[in-house]
């Protein structure tokens, strides 16, 4: 049970990576209910931090580190590249590269 929860939040977040799902979630409006006002997510491990500082150390923690690792060796579906060839970028479900979110430090300033 635990192998198949797991497995199915990689195949969210590969969704979630996904050119237009990714850039929402990285530009959500802000939301009182959530750490740091849904400002600071980090997509690979859809974790929400308090503020840039705590995702800055979450990017270079382990944890962030083996998801990345898992999202790169957990193939794409072939429903998932079909939709991502839909969107006119088209990505073979095969091994993927993963990188971490780039980061807009201009926001902290604000
Ligand atoms: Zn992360």
């Amino acid at each position: 049970w635990k192998a198949k929860r797991r497995r199915r939040d990689l195949d969210q977040i590969h969704q979630d990576m996904l050119p237009g799902n990714a850039t929402k979630l990285l530009h959500q409006e802000p939301d009182p209910d959530l750490p740091g006002n849904a400002q600071h997510y980090c997509l690979h491990c859809a974790r929400y931090f308090i503020d840039l500082k705590s995702m800055k150390d979450h990017f270079r923690s382990k944890v962030h580190k083996k998801r990345l690792k898992q999202l790169s060796e957990e193939p794409y579906t072939q429903e998932e590249a079909e939709r991502a060839a839909g969107m006119g970028s088209y990505i073979p479900p095969k091994k993927i590269e993963v990188h971490t979110q780039p980061l807009d430090e201009m926001d902290e300033s604000s």
